[in-house]
């Protein structure tokens, strides 16, 4: 644990920029960590356009099971901090915990499971029914998560909105992220070069440690609850 004294109320334009390791202890397992979910399920039969294209029904079980999993779970005292401090989210997760935190700017690179959409017709909505029902969309076409999958690109305006509020941040926080998925891996670099004061919350070091000028190892919600104590 760092001895500095970091005091979120002496920064006005904060970046949270979080991943699956803020979510561990709402009950949501990271990809990589024990319990993660590629080590049971294949990508490339369930996570990526090929798979849907060649077979919706099986992709669609899938994210079912996983609205499912995520709609049974609250979001932990971590986000509730995040959410109480304001600021921007930039999120990796696609859990929607945020939200339901009750954070107001939230940036989801990777698209959200509670959205679906068309991309016959354009169709992008809000979706919270467990099991989607029906699977297609008014023009006939199946609809499909809005989220990013494997061998996706990221929306380009999302990718534009989180970086202004990266270069324009003076506090970015990363939590819970691997720093090994890009292009979102590279954010705490452009927050350190625009001058930010870079913090990590992070039981492990990354690859991305090096771009934090201060690191905090532990578990997000600890780790935060210490921040906001600092800050009185
Ligand atoms: P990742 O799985 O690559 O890495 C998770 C990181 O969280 C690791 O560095 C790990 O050390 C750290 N961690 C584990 N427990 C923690 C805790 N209690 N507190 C703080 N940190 C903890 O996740 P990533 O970097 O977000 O990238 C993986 C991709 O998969 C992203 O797109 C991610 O959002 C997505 N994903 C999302 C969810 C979700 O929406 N909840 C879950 C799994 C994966």
């Amino acid at each position: 644990m760092q001895s500095i004294q970091v005091r979120l109320e002496d920064y006005d334009r904060i970046v949270f920029f979080t991943g699956a390791g803020l979510s561990v202890e709402s009950g949501i397992p990271t990809y990589r960590g024990s319990g993660g979910i590629w080590h049971e399920y294949n990508y490339e039969d369930y996570a990526c356009q090929r798979a849907f294209d060649r077979d919706p029904e099986r992709v669609w079980d899938f994210h079912d099971k996983r609205r499912e999993a995520v709609a049974a779970c609250e979001p932990n005292e971590g986000h509730r901090i995040i959410a109480a401090a304001g600021g921007t989210v930039v999120t990796q997760n696609i859990d929607g915990l945020h939200g339901r935190a009750g954070s107001e700017s939230v940036i989801e690179l990777h698209g959200s499971l509670w959205r679906v959409r068309c991309d016959r017709c354009g169709t992008n909505e809000e979706n919270d029914h467990v099991p989607l029902e029906p699977r297609t969309c008014g023009c006939g076409a199946y609809l499909r998560p809005d989220i990013v999958w494997f061998e996706d690109m990221l929306d380009p305006l999302r990718m534009s909105l989180a970086h202004r509020a990266v270069e324009g941040c003076d506090l970015f926080l990363g939590i819970g992220t691997s720093g090994v998925v890009v292009p979102a891996a590279l954010l705490p670099r452009l927050a350190a070069e625009a001058g930010a004061t870079c913090i990590e919350i992070n039981p492990e070091e990354t690859p991305a440690s090096g771009w934090y000028q201060h690191h905090f190892r532990g578990s997000a919600s600890e780790m935060l609850r210490k921040l906001k104590a600092d800050s009185g």
